[in-house]
């Protein structure tokens, strides 16, 4: 299949090409039909499948052929749960937008917003947005919402899990209720399922990988090892190995920056990338990282979410997630596009019982490995090690108010078939 054979149009074909695909990638090829025909779309995917192009594409397409004479209000909302998430899509859709009249910004919290607004005041089409710098302009009235055309929800389940349901919930009322509606999502949890039929009208249901299965390509491999020995064994994996580029997971942002300290004593060019770091030191950790200078990122599960970096090699879990579908949100970032990944896991004692769901989730049993030196602990407490607390409260407040948006929802869509 071909790009052309989508119906986009020519200046849209001219931003592939000087992008250098050459032809749509799976999620592409079976969400751009009905998103142009205008239908509803639920689409399962993961960052690195191609879906930002698969939603960008056909919303430029019908922006551009549909153009708005007078004036410009904003036609199309991204919102993405994460500031370096929304300054990728970004990107992205300038880039796509090249050859075309459209314009598109991006806000996010953590910045100034002066030159936001600034931008906005010149009148924009797409905009791109995390939910509450949207809703902090939009309170201070800098911003309207109300003619927008087609709204995408990019990783809602990343959006329920960062608690922000009910910020998606106030948003949707500031849109008219009439509009095209996607929702990308890398897992289908029932609460999806339920976020999805409080805003999506009679769906098309894409998917470009297996819900919660790991992607082929990638070889996975567990690391029995005592837990106070992790840190010498992942610096004699990425020094031995020499590996360049290594994306490594910590369940907590302390643990993070506790880590990235031990490999710059180490001699490994790392840093840490998480909630508490600024705007700034997280764009040039990115950077750093993608430049080549930094070899090893060291990142938490929300910080992680979103970040575009190609064809990674090595994904490392320092320590495992306490929610097993984390593990596949992880493991999904090496793989990428055909080349081969290898995701490891570092496990310790305490942490037998996440693997076990981990494989449970994945359905297969993931192969061990012990290296000499690095053996687990035979006496170490096999008993987990008291999960992450902010993260468990955020999913049961997100499941509770999951409910009531539904409902809200629901009777709003019944009054508009009265109408
Ligand atoms: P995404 O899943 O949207 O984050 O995209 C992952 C990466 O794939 C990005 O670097 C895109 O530039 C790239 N990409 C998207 N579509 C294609 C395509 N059809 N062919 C090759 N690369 C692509």
């Amino acid at each position: 299949m071909s790009f052309q054979s989508l119906g986009l149009s020519d200046a849209l074909l001219k931003a592939i090409s000087k992008k250098g695909y050459t032809e749509p990638s799976p999620i592409q090829e079976k969400a751009i039909p009905p998103v142009l025909e205008g239908r509803d779309v639920l689409a399962s995917a993961q960052t690195g499948t191609g879906k930002t192009a698969g939603f960008t594409l056909p919303l430029l397409h019908y922006l551009s052929e549909n153009p708005k004479q007078k004036f410009r209000p904003i036609r199309a909302l991204i919102l993405t749960p994460t500031r370096e998430l929304a300054a990728q899509v970004y990107e992205s859709v300038k880039d796509y937008s090249e050859f075309l009249n459209i314009s598109s910004t991006v806000i996010f919290g953590g910045v100034n917003q002066k030159p936001q607004v600034a931008t906005l005041r010149r009148g924009i089409d797409v905009l791109i947005a995390t939910p509450g710098r949207l809703l902090d302009l939009h309170n201070q009235n800098l911003l309207s919402i109300k003619r927008v055309e087609v709204f995408v929800l990019d990783e809602a389940d990343r959006m329920l899990d960062m608690g922000f349901l009910r910020d998606i919930e106030r948003i949707m009322k500031l849109m008219p209720d009439k509009r095209q509606n996607l929702m990308f999502s890398a897992t289908f949890s029932k609460d999806i399922r339920k976020l999805a039929n409080g805003i999506l009208n009679q769906p098309v249901q894409v998917e470009a990988t297996p819900e919660n299965s790991t992607v082929d390509a990638i070889s996975q491999k567990v690391y029995r090892v005592a837990k106070n020995k992790k840190t010498g064994l992942i610096i004699k994996l990425i020094s031995e190995g020499n590996w360049k580029q290594v994306l490594v997971f910590t369940r907590t942002k302390h643990g993070a920056n506790k880590l990235t300290k031990k490999m710059l004593s180490a001699g490994i060019s790392a840093a840490a990338i998480h909630g508490n770091k600024s705007q700034g030191a997280r764009t040039k950790a990115l950077a750093g990282f993608k430049s080549g200078k930094v070899r090893v990122l060291v990142a938490t599960d929300i910080a992680a979410r979103g970040l575009d970096i190609p064809l990674l090699p090595h994904v490392v879990n320092f320590e495992l997630p306490n929610i097993s579908e984390d593990y596949v949100h992880r493991i999904g970032r090496t793989g990428r596009a055909g080349a081969n990944g290898q995701a490891l896991s570092l496990v310790s004692a305490d942490e037998t019982s996440y693997l076990r769901s981990i494989e449970k989730l994945i359905g297969e049993k993931i192969e061990i490995e012990i290296i000499e030196g690095f053996e687990p602990d035979p006496n170490a407490s096999t008993e987990p090690v008291k999960p992450g607390q902010n993260r468990q409260r955020q999913h049961s407040k997100s499941n509770r108010s999951g409910k009531n948006q539904n409902k809200r929802n629901n009777t709003r869509r019944r009054g508009d078939r009265r109408n």
